[in-house]
């Protein structure tokens, strides 16, 4: 996709701090962070919005969805369930999706934050 931003990182055409890479997912820190950690997980090819997503796309959304938790652990702000209580750590997980939803980059992502507060209000 040409003028695509994220697409342009997946191509490595524009630098990004990476961490993480597949065949099919790319996961880079956000330029702008709200909170201590801030990533951003992308497909690599090019998807404009969630609501853009199909049947055909539920593997690739239920990888994103099964990545966040392990790269949220790498990052330092993995999620300790304890059995009863409600655990310890963890992370926020968004989309946004059009205008409405805040979203400034028509390329699917999910955002991963977490890490001490005080975040960014628009994301706390
Ligand atoms: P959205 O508002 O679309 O959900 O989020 C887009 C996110 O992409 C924002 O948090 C913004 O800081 C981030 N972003 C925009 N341009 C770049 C870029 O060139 N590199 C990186 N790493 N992040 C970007
Ligand atoms: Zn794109």
């Amino acid at each position: 996709m040409d003028n695509c931003i994220f697409c342009k990182i997946a191509a490595k055409q524009i630098p990004a701090q990476i961490i993480y890479e597949d065949d099919d997912l790319l996961a880079f820190n956000d330029i702008n962070p709200a909170a201590p950690v801030h990533f951003l997980i992308v497909p690599k090819k090019h998807v404009a919005t969630l609501a853009d997503c199909t049947a055909e796309d539920a593997a690739l959304l239920g990888k994103i969805s099964l990545l966040a938790p392990k790269l949220a652990q790498e990052q330092g702000v993995g999620y300790q369930a304890d059995g009863n209580g409600p655990g310890t750590g963890g992370f926020k997980t968004l989309f946004n999706t059009g205008p409405d939803g805040g979203q400034e980059v028509y390329h699917l992502h999910m955002h991963v934050i977490g890490g001490p507060r005080p975040w960014r209000r628009s994301l706390a």
